[in-house]
């Protein structure tokens, strides 16, 4: 059994955030517990959501309220803090700085990582490959404390505390684990692996503001005013989703994968949810990415005409295109899918759908939120949106 704390939480406000968090865990064991979390003068890691470079308080990353009340109360039981992250696209620094969490760091002496030296590691009993590269910072920290945002996810359908994990691995080698894992089953084996090779002890879940609809960049902020705190990752996530939608937590793809692999808990039968109930903290309306189960239960031997025709494609939104041609950028199959072209006094992206491998790179990483996914006739037969 594990235990999950889901607390009410209504601004972005540092002592109520970190009044909020001492309320979690108190409910989660309170001193001891925190002194078994963190023991004493241990190297603590602190691992927020850059998911590219954005400006202070946007809802796309860790809020830096956020972080700050973790480095508050993390500051307690070690002096010895780093944090990092490796974004999908940009410079992590630039990142950390533009996000107003180096601020925060440089005030209470914490130390940024840009998660650019590496260290090659094997995994045994892995689900999917024995062999990493991951960032070293989390790889050898004593204590990996992640602060992920609460969002929607083209590929995963949502993104939280197992996803986040993602960014450890170092910046382009991301793009390779798109091309590598085209479907969600073996991409949600490989988030698995790597929370299995970065032993995160801690998850801290912001989803004071959320974001909902074409998510993880460029959907909407939805104010959910929850935060999730507990020690499995999957847990965690298992009573995000329920908030956001769905009941059958099997839907998504990395938690069926987790169920199937026993690897952590999952199933709401094996989750002790402590403070607020999940019937009351629910958010009704929310719009989620898109319907979960389907088609990536389908068997990965799917044809690929199949495939074509029932999954989602990037589609451009020509009035917010700027012809900037990042999605082409970000492609792991770069230079075989995007080709542009002209349209008025516009240049707007054009997809060769039969090589496009889903993974959504481009969607995620759009400057303009000018990509959206859409289904194909065949798939809204079936009753996908
Ligand atoms: S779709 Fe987005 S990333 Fe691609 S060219 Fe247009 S604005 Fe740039
Ligand atoms: S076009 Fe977009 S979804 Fe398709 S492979 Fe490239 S980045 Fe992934």
């Amino acid at each position: 059994m594990e235990s999950v704390a889901l607390l009410k939480c209504t601004d972005y406000d540092v002592e109520l955030i970190e009044n909020t968090l001492r309320e979690g865990f108190e409910l989660l064991g309170g001193d001891s517990f925190l002194r078994k979390l963190i023991p004493e003068n241990s190297k603590v890691l602190l691992k927020p959501n850059f998911l590219s470079i954005e400006a202070k308080g946007s809802p796309v990353i860790t809020h830096y309220a956020v972080f700050e009340a973790v480095v508050r109360i993390v500051k307690e039981y070690s002096e010895n803090i780093t944090f990092g992250d490796s974004p999908g696209f940009g410079d992590s620094r630039k990142a950390a700085e533009k996000s107003g969490l180096m601020e925060v760091a440089n005030r209470y002496g914490v130390v940024f990582d840009d998660f650019k030296d590496d260290v090659h590691v094997t995994l045994e009993n892995s689900l999917l490959c024995k062999s990493w590269n991951i960032a070293r910072a989390p790889y050898e920290a004593d204590v990996v404390i992640t602060l992920p945002k609460l969002k929607t996810h083209a590929m995963a359908y949502y993104t939280g505390a197992v996803k986040n994990q993602f960014g450890c691995i170092p910046g382009a080698q991301k793009a390779i684990w798109h091309t590598r894992m085209p479907d969600a089953n073996n991409f949600s084996k490989m988030l698995l692996d790597v929370n299995s090779l970065v032993k995160t002890s801690f998850a801290i879940l912001d989803g004071i503001i959320a974001m909902e609809g074409n998510g993880p960049k460029s959907g909407t902020p939805k104010k959910m005013d929850t935060i999730i705190m507990g020690q499995c990752l999957t847990a965690v996530d298992s009573v995000a989703v329920r908030l956001i939608g769905y009941d059958d937590v099997l839907k998504l793809p990395f938690l069926k994968e987790a169920f199937d692999a026993k690897w952590g808990a999952v199933m709401p039968k094996d989750i002790v949810v402590l403070g607020e109930k999940i019937e009351t903290m629910k958010c009704k309306d929310f719009k989620l990415s898109r319907k979960g189960g389907s088609f990536y239960f389908v068997n990965p031997s799917v044809t690929h005409f199949l495939t074509s025709m029932v999954a989602p494609n990037p589609v451009v939104i020509e009035e917010k295109c700027i012809g900037c041609r990042r999605c082409d950028e970000v492609c792991p199959r770069r230079p075989e899918v995007i080709s542009f072209i002209k349209k008025g006094n516009k240049t707007i992206p054009k997809w060769d759908y039969s090589k496009c491998i889903r993974c959504f790179c481009c969607q995620e990483l759009c400057p303009q939120g000018a990509i959206e996914t859409k289904y194909k006739t065949l798939g809204k037969i079936l009753g996908l949106k």
